[in-house]
């Protein structure tokens, strides 16, 4: 029979790695099972994380395994978690390599995934010099022509909020859209030029962006581009065990610990906030280490009260 382990982490992300640092540090056993495909990894540098701005995506996982590593009862596994029986107390974690771990404790800390619109030459230029989110990469684009490429209800807030990074913004809905003649009298007296036509193709260069070419054959220099992807959860897990979402889809959490709706379940890191940003997700994976702590220690105390009355 697998060891009981205080804890199970999935994800092994800046929410997953924040969480096995501070179990690690409170002395707890710790296996962090991680797949080892971060959101970010398309881009050469992260940015925003104080003491790390301009950061390699590996180097800050590298640093971090590193100073993980210094506390010997955590562990990690390169594999992926398919399967999570058990409760409170007693998960069975099972993965795709085989293996079994049991946890008392589990921390979900999967991220989200990016769903990319389906046109022709986006992915050569995505983490290069096309991006998601403006807090992220905005200051590396700033000032440039930039194509903002959105769809559905958020487009005039995604498009306010990347003027904030350059004056000269096109927007591209790629086919129909639900903008209402007020709405794009706000885009049209503000000098906002919107394409509502499909895109045929993104034409460029070395990961450059240099156009971004219309299926009616209109054709738009640009020298960056914006665009919302869809999100999706990194892993069905969450749902498979249970847990309650929010309307926006991300995994609701009953207290700031990151604790979720089903007992010894804590979820931290994108899949569980809207503000999907690295030194978010470390935040919220040392809340939920915290927390895991806490109700770990909780049960020693009950159960080393239990054993004096005996
Ligand atoms: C293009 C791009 C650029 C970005 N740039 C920045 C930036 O400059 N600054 C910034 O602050 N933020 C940036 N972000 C956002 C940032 O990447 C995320 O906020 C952050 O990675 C979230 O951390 P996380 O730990 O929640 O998830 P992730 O970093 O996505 O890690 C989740 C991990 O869980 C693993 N996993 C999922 N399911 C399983 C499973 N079943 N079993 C095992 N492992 C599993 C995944 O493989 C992955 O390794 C960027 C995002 C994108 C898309």
């Amino acid at each position: 029979m697998e060891q009981l382990l205080d804890a199970a982490i999935i994800g092994g992300g800046p929410a997953g790695l924040n969480a096995a640092l501070v179990l690690g540090r409170a002395r707890k056993n710790v296996i962090v099972i991680d797949e080892g495909l971060p959101r970010n990894r398309v881009t050469h540098e992260s940015h925003g994380f104080l003491t790390r701005d301009g950061i390699k995506p590996d180097e800050f996982r590298r640093i971090a395994v590193e100073q993980i590593r210094a506390y010997p009862s955590v562990r990690f596994a390169a594999d992926i978690a398919v399967d999570i029986a058990g409760a409170d107390g007693d998960f069975k974690i099972s993965t795709k390599e085989g293996r079994t771990y049991r946890a008392k404790k589990l921390l979900l800390a999967v991220g989200k995934k990016d769903r990319l619109p389906a046109i022709e030459g986006l992915t050569d230029v995505y983490g290069k010099s096309a991006f998601v989110c403006p807090y992220c990469d905005g200051w590396e684009l700033r000032d440039r022509e930039l194509a903002v490429i959105v769809k559905g209800e958020h487009i005039l807030h995604f498009a306010k909020t990347i003027l904030g990074w350059s004056d000269r913004i096109i927007l591209f809905t790629n086919g129909p859209h639900e903008l209402t003649d007020a709405q794009r009298e706000e885009l049209r007296v503000r000098n906002i030029p919107l394409h509502d036509g499909p895109i045929r193709r993104i034409v460029s260069e070395d990961g450059m962006v240099n156009r971004v070419e219309l299926e009616d054959g209109f054709s738009v220099p640009c020298t960056g581009i914006f665009f919302a992807p869809t999100l999706v959860a990194g892993s069905d897990l969450p749902q498979a065990l249970g847990c309650e979402l929010t309307p926006t889809g991300s995994v609701a959490t009953t207290n700031a610990l990151g604790k979720s709706s089903v007992p010894g379940v804590f979820v931290a890191g994108d899949i569980a906030t809207e503000m999907n940003q690295l030194i978010q997700a470390a935040a919220m994976g040392a809340m939920a280490g915290a927390g895991i702590n806490a109700e770990l220690l909780a049960e020693a105390w009950e159960a080393r009260g239990q054993m004096g009355q005996g």
